[in-house]
């Protein structure tokens, strides 16, 4: 099989052909550099991505608190992720980079705010 990514690993944004089966990489091409062909992998064997939204607070000065993950989690948890996010709630303050969600669903990763309230 044949596809084509735009590189979202920087601003380049380069157009990348990946010829693969399954999850079996034959060839990357169409990359400028190395991080556009493990973007490409990755792409393919284990996709993944940020996810940022919002966590309600209570007694802040706004009603929720910016949030995102602080790495990059498999694709195929984001609705799961959001639904955690979505069931909490956090006490005012909240702190910049404080940890809201440890660990989200054994990934290892958190759920960080990226605002004071
Ligand atoms: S392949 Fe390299 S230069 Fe091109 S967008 Fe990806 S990271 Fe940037």
């Amino acid at each position: 099989m044949k596809r084509d990514l735009i590189c979202v690993a920087c601003p380049r944004g380069c157009m990348i052909t990946v010829e693969y089966e399954g999850t079996e990489v034959y060839s990357v091409t169409g990359n400028t550099c190395k991080r556009g062909e493990e973007y490409a992998r990755t792409e393919i064997v284990n996709p993944t991505r940020n996810i940022a939204s919002t966590v309600k607070v209570n007694g802040g000065v706004h009603p929720v608190v910016p949030v995102k993950t602080s790495a990059p989690i498999p694709k195929t948890m984001i609705f799961d992720c959001m639904r955690e996010i979505n069931a909490v709630t956090v006490d005012a303050p909240v702190k910049l980079g404080q940890v809201i969600i440890p660990d989200v669903l054994g990934t290892g990763v958190n759920i960080v705010a990226t605002n004071n309230d």
